[in-house]
């Protein structure tokens, strides 16, 4: 294409809210031939609700449990962070950030905190590895089906189950479908577990290619690096917890954004609302402008 088809082209992404980092990503996003999305937050909208809450330990009351859940996940900025304080507070628990102390974050895993000389872990499967307990509590009976399900330790000893519900934003069938006629195969990269991933390609009526659930953000770069050999890959995620796949993708397109974390944002190209329809839209006028001759 000729600089003022691609000048034209970038100008056209920005207004319609797609912000395009350089006219060498506009070449780049014209040859993507495998599209990878994130799910909480991406595929979905991140807006979890607490839909069960249990204790598995006769030593600690349910409400106890629950501030010190929550008290530790307001330090946290994970989507299911906001939807346990939440439900702490409808219940009309007090949530105290200022008594947890040595608060750690495992992304892809969750969280670790002490509160009141308790050491508490919450998270998925993989958080109890981090509490020194050889596998996690069984969710027979306590969980419904097609939930991110989360686990409590008090140190090594399970002692709570809840599970959350999420929904799959506006367009994203379409989008995917839309892609699907361009081309292009489409990809679910997740740190949730199985049931959750299933729940999601559900909601979409089976419209992605290949799900892949359980992962770290370091293997989500790694099955990135593997589409890569068979051909360019493109990555939809946040910035946070999805940078080292968005870095290692041909293109990086992050979402979700607010308006400070901009510039130091990963990312080839920034979707400024969270529309993933514009994704196919894009893509469509990066390859149309690489035929412009002007
Ligand atoms: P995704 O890849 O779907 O965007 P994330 O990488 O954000 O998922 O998180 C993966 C999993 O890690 C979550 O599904 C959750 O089980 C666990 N997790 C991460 N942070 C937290 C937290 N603050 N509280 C509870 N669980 C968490
Ligand atoms: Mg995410």
């Amino acid at each position: 294409s000729t600089p003022v088809a691609t000048f034209c082209a970038l100008s056209k992404a920005a207004t319609s809210g797609v912000l395009i980092k350089g006219g060498e990503y506009l070449e780049s996003l014209s040859k993507i031939k495998i599209m990878a999305f994130d799910k909480t937050g991406t595929i979905t909208r991140g807006e979890f609700e607490v839909t069960d809450f249990h204790s598995v330990s006769d030593n600690v009351a349910l409400n106890t449990l629950l501030y010190w859940v929550s008290s530790i996940e307001s330090k946290s900025s994970h989507p299911m962070a906001a939807a346990l304080i939440d439900y702490a507070q409808t219940l009309s628990i007090e949530v105290k950030p200022e008594r947890v102390e040595e608060f750690e974050n495992f992304p892809g895993e969750g969280i670790h905190g002490k509160i009141d000389g308790k050491d508490v872990y919450v998270g998925n499967q993989k958080i109890a590895l981090r509490a020194g307990c050889a596998t996690a509590p069984s969710i027979e009976g306590h969980c419904s089906e097609g939930k991110s399900v989360g686990y409590i330790f008090l140190g090594a000893a399970p002692a709570g189950i809840f599970s959350l519900s999420d929904s799959c934003r506006t367009g994203v069938r379409e989008a995917i479908n839309e892609l699907k006629s361009m081309n292009i195969k489409t990809v679910m990269l997740t740190g949730d577990s199985h049931e959750a991933a299933i729940e999601a390609q559900k909601q979409l009526v089976g419209a992605l290619d290949v799900v892949h659930d359980g992962l770290l953000p370091k293997d989500k770069a790694q099955i990135i690096s593997t589409f890569q050999k068979e051909a360019p890959t493109a990555m939809v995620g946040d910035g946070l917890n999805d940078a080292p796949a968005l870095a290692t993708a041909d293109i990086g397109i992050s979402m979700g954004i607010s308006g400070s974390a901009l510039a130091t944002e990963t990312g080839n190209v920034i979707l400024m609302s969270n529309d993933i329809r514009k994704i196919p839209k894009v893509l469509q006028l990066a390859r149309k402008t690489q035929w412009k001759v002007i």
